[in-house]
């Protein structure tokens, strides 16, 4: 996987990228990431990457000739006019960052894993001309319904979270199968499925309480990490819940999927009714 971003603060990238995971993913080759000072395709003696609103108004927008040409110097294919469209490469995505675009979930990184390239636009000031969201870019997506002020920050925050689930990069400390936003189903692959079938729920009552969601299905649904626990078993008197010391597996994995529900409908009752 090879990843660029075109951006105008190159030297933004130098940590982020640099630990844990993604770095190790970089170190052995399973991901390329390549950094492209967006100044380089400007023409002008100041070097402008940004123009004045047509319609007026406040702030300024990034023009859309130095996107197009920075973008067909790392393709190095012509990306086309409106008399000749260019066909895109399945394999490529080409990302703009904007507050406006589609949201980013997990269901994204996964798909964005199977590609062989992803190219980030990354924008500035009051943003970037639309032409490049509906001409240069294959899509436009939001890591969330906030404003910053670049779109540096939010393509680190999606090269991190494709990363991590291309094959190989989580090495064995720790797995993507079954984390927060993995679909759980009833015969599914997931350890915690097969688990409603087991004792009683020691958080039955709290789910009850937390209204309605004994109506809830419990399968298919996208579910938030079940909490984890590790020692000291007795930490200023908050105590693990005793059924993970117990080492009954049934007991753990029917648990952590009671668990993992009541946290859904407790931070995030939007998925649940998705
Ligand atoms: N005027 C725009 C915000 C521009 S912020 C609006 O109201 O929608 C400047 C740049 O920061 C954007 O071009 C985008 O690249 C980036 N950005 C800001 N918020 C973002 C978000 N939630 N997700 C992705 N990129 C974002």
């Amino acid at each position: 996987m090879r990843f660029d971003l075109v951006t105008i603060f190159p030297e933004f990238f130098a940590g982020p990228l640099d630990h844990g995971i993604l770095r190790r993913a970089r170190e052995t080759g399973l991901v390329e990431v390549h950094v492209q000072d967006l100044r380089v395709f400007t023409k002008d003696r100041h070097r402008s990457v940004d123009d004045r609103p047509f319609g007026g108004g406040e702030g300024m927008v990034l023009k859309p000739e130095p996107l197009f040409e920075a973008v067909e110097a790392l393709l190095g294919r012509s990306l086309g006019s409106a008399e000749q469209p260019a066909a895109c490469d399945p394999k490529t995505a080409i990302v703009l960052m904007s507050a406006a675009g589609k949201l980013f979930r997990q269901e994204t990184a996964r798909r964005y894993a199977a590609l062989d390239r992803i190219v980030f636009l990354c924008g500035r000031y009051e943003g970037v001309d639309e032409r490049v969201a509906e001409h240069l870019a294959t899509e436009e997506i939001s890591v969330g319904d906030y404003v910053l002020s670049g779109g540096e920050l939010p393509a680190t925050l999606v090269i991190d979270a494709v990363t991590r689930l291309i094959p190989g990069a989580l090495g064995n400390e720790a797995s993507s199968q079954n984390e927060s936003f993995t679909e759980h189903s009833a015969s599914g692959h997931s350890p915690l499925a097969g688990a409603q079938h087991a004792a009683p729920l020691q958080v039955d009552a709290k789910l009850s309480a937390a209204g309605g969601s004994h109506n809830l299905r419990l399968t298919n649904h996208l579910l938030l990490d079940f909490p984890h626990y590790t020692r000291p078993a007795d930490f200023r008197g908050w105590n693990v819940p005793e059924v993970l010391i117990g080492g009954n597996h049934a007991e753990v994995a029917n648990w952590r999927r009671a668990a993992a529900l009541e946290k859904t409908q407790r931070n995030r009752p939007d998925l649940l009714l998705r």
